[in-house]
C-alpha cells in the first residue's frame, strides 16, 4: 500500500501503476487476489487498466487504489484514495474517518447494523452520501466476497461478528446520488464453472481462470501474453460469459457522475 501510494502522481499512466504494484506483490511473496483496481473520479470500482484502456493522471483526480493480496488463498483486501497533486481532499477525510470509527466498533458479538450505522452517520456528518449498493464483506479462503455483507447505510442486519472471522470494512463516499451503475466493457472476470466451449482460446482462458488464478478475479490484461489477438481474446471472453463459465465484473460508476472516495481495511475479528 505504501509503495502504491507513492506511484499515484500527475502524468503517470494507470497501466504502469497497476503493473508495478502487481510486480511488488510478487516480490513480497504474495499473489494478487484480484487485479489492482484503479478507479478515477466518478468510477467507483472494478476498473483495471489495459493496453487499450489506459489513462494518464491529471491534477485533482480522485484515484481509488484497491489492492487484494492472497497467500495460500488467505486474502487481504485494502483500499485508499489519493487526490492527485494534493495532500488530501475533504471527501477522502470523511471516508477515512468513517472507516476508522467503524473499525473501532469491530469485536465479537457486534451486529453488522451497528457498524453500518456508525459509517453512515460519520459520512453524513461531513456533508457527503455513503454509496448504498457497495458494501463491506466477509473473506474466506479463495473467496473475495463472503458473508456477512456490511452495508454503508443503516439497515436491519442482526448478524453478529464472530471471533476469528476475516472481514473487510469498505466505505464508499460520494457527493452524487449514492448509487453505482454497471458500465461496459468489463475488464475483470472470474471462473464460475466448467462449460464446453468451441474456441481453443476460450478453453485456454477457462483453464487459466481455474488453475493459474485459483478461481479468483483476474484481468483481461493478464491474458494478453497467452492470446495475442485482441479480437480472439474478446470473442472468447464473450463466449465464456454467455455460457456461464465466467462471471464478468462490469465497471461501476456513480449514477449521477458524482466524485467517489473509498477506504477499506481487512481485519480479523
Ligand atoms: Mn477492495
Ligand atoms: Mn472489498
Amino acid at each position: 500500500m505504501e509503495y502504491a501510494r507513492k506511484l499515484v502522481r500527475k502524468e503517470r499512466s494507470l497501466l504502469v501503476i497497476a503493473e508495478e504494484v502487481e510486480k511488488k506483490i510478487a516480490e513480497l511473496g504474495g499473489k494478487p487476489a484480484f487485479p489492482v483496481n484503479l478507479s478515477v473520479n466518478e468510477v467507483a470500482a472494478h476498473f483495471t487498466p489495459d493496453v487499450d484502456r489506459d489513462y494518464e493522471l491529471k491534477e485533482g483526480d480522485l484515484v481509488k487504489v484497491d489492492v487484494g493480496i492472497h497467500v495460500d488463498g488467505y486474502i487481504c483486501d485494502r483500499a485508499f484514495t489519493v487526490c492527485v497533486g494534493k495532500s488530501t481532499h475533504p471527501m477522502i477525510k470523511a471516508c477515512e474517518n468513517a472507516l476508522k470509527k467503524a473499525l473501532k466498533k469491530v469485536k465479537p458479538g457486534v451486529k453488522v447494523c451497528e457498524i453500518s450505522e456508525v459509517v453512515e452517520e460519520e459520512v453524513r456528518k461531513n456533508g457527503y452520501v455513503p454509496i448504498i449498493n457497495l458494501c463491506g464483506h466477509g473473506l474466506e479462503r479463495y473467496k473475495t466476497h463472503a458473508e456477512p455483507t456490511i452495508p454503508n447505510v443503516k439497515n436491519n442486519i442482526t448478524y453478529e461478528l464472530k471471533e476469528g472471522e476475516a472481514i473487510a470494512i469498505e466505505v464508499f463516499v460520494t457527493d452524487g446520488s449514492g448509487w453505482v451503475k454497471e458500465s461496459r466493457p468489463s475488464l475483470i472476470f472470474r471462473f464460475l464453472e466448467e462449460k464446453f466451449t468451441r474456441s481453443p482460446e476460450a478453453r485456454k482462458i477457462l483453464s487459466l481462470a481455474k488453475e493459474e488464478f485459483n478461481g479468483l478475479p483476474f484481468a483481461k490484461r493478464w491474458l494478453r501474453k497467452h492470446i495475442q489477438s485482441n479480437l480472439k481474446l474478446e470473442l472468447a471472453l464473450k463466449e465464456l460469459v454467455e455460457v456461464g463459465a465466467l462471471k464478468e465484473y462490469p465497471i461501476l460508476k456513480e449514477e449521477s457522475s458524482g466524485l467517489v472516495a473509498q477506504a477499506e481495511e481487512t481485519v480479523i475479528v
